[in-house]
């Protein structure tokens, strides 16, 4: 199925009063126009696009058609410039730039299958017909309200006879009204609220702050957790946090065997999913024999700053039945702080024991747990 969109920008843009037509107003660093052009260039479906403009400028990837006096003149200059064997024909206003990739396959799907598709919200306020002198005549039914949005989507042979409409006299404000008028019906897909027409002032501001939130990229946090177990044997020292403790055991291990830091390590590398300790400093390579485990704490942190993220906490708890760390939590934190080139308030080291229970409790190992939040630096 081959599908062309005419996007419908050649109006002056009058209301905005902005000295030019609004369809160029900038949103968020790009023009209305663009936005709405990019929606249907880039969207795997849709062929061409066609745009209509007050004026003939060349747009690279895009056919531009000259306007004509009212909107309707304006679709019907751009359907002659329809390629002859596309089957669907997709109308879009360009101000509406927020239109969606998912709305444009609805409204395609929705023409191919009915001939006629426009994309229309249900109201959600209670509609009043007044008459001239201000008084209600008549309460509409909400259900059957529907607010006719864009793109509007037709089979080509239904878009070329309700264009004849036009052309032989018939005044309106849509295609699908005169796809209507020409004996046609057409179906309603489900619209977006988000798919908004900028008309006013407000709605321009309320589209820029939008691509102020929208167009930034958010400071992703992204979390990575590490653990870490170490036996405890005669003869070693116990390194934790790069601090060593005082204790008539130490941790094995081909480098220090310093769980908080290896945990660490872990929690960091997987947040930016970089893998883990055992890929950067494998226990085969001489080099990390005897490793002082701040020093590939450190590296770490170097790969996870080059990958463009930066430690926004880290919290460890170590799990060890002998002796108590507490005081030296200070002095770890401030040395796994330093190592990560963060304030020490990122850094948290609680400790615990295992009560006795299992190898942890019966003072034969220490293990370590630790979570890690990252951000995007920029
Ligand atoms: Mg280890």
């Amino acid at each position: 199925m081959r599908v062309t969109a005419i996007i419908a920008a050649a109006g002056a843009g009058r209301r905005l009063g902005a000295g030019r037509p609004k369809q160029l107003l900038d949103i968020g660093g790009r023009t209305m126009l663009e936005h709405s052009l990019a929606a249907f260039v880039g969207h795997p479906r849709v062929s061409d696009v066609i745009v209509v403009l007050p004026d003939v400028v060349a747009i690279p990837g895009v056919r531009v058609v000259a306007g004509g006096a009212r909107r309707q003149d304006s679709v019907a200059n751009g359907f002659d410039a329809v390629p002859a064997d596309v089957d669907v024909v997709l109308i879009h206003d360009a101000a509406r730039p927020f239109v969606t990739a998912e709305l444009i396959g609805r409204t395609i799907d929705a023409a191919a299958a009915h001939g006629a598709a426009i994309a229309a919200l249900q109201s959600r306020d209670t509609v009043k017909r007044v008459s001239t002198n201000g008084v209600i005549t008549d309460t509409i039914p909400r259900d059957q309200i529907y607010l006719a949005q864009t793109p509007q989507g037709f089979r080509r042979d239904v878009l070329a006879k309700a264009i004849g409409m036009g052309r032989s006299g018939v005044e309106a404000t849509d295609e699908a009204m005169l796809a209507e008028r020409a004996g046609f019906p057409v179906h309603v897909v489900d619209g977006d609220p988000g798919n908004m027409k900028i008309t006013t002032e407000e709605d321009l501001e309320a589209a820029r702050a939008r691509t102020r939130t929208a167009g930034k990229p958010a400071r992703t946090g992204r979390a990575g957790t590490g653990y870490d177990l170490h036996r405890l044997v005669d003869g070693r020292s116990l390194v934790i946090g790069g601090v060593t403790v005082s204790s008539d055991r130490g941790a094995l291990g081909h480098s220090d065997a310093d769980v908080v830091c290896h945990a660490a390590t872990d929690a960091i590398l997987g947040a930016v999913g970089l893998g883990d300790i055992g890929l950067h400093f494998p226990d085969t390579d001489p080099r990390w024999k005897g490793a002082d485990s701040l020093a590939l704490l450190e590296q770490a942190a170097g790969m996870v700053a080059r990958a463009g993220y930066e430690v926004g906490n880290l919290d460890v708890t170590v799990v060890l039945e002998r002796p108590k760390i507490r005081d030296m939590i200070e002095e770890m934190r401030a040395r796994v702080a330093r190592a990560l080139d963060v304030d020490v308030s990122r850094v948290s080291i609680k400790g615990k024991t295992n009560e006795g229970v299992d190898a942890i409790g019966r003072g034969e190992a220490i293990a370590a747990h630790a979570v890690a939040l990252v951000r995007s630096r920029s």
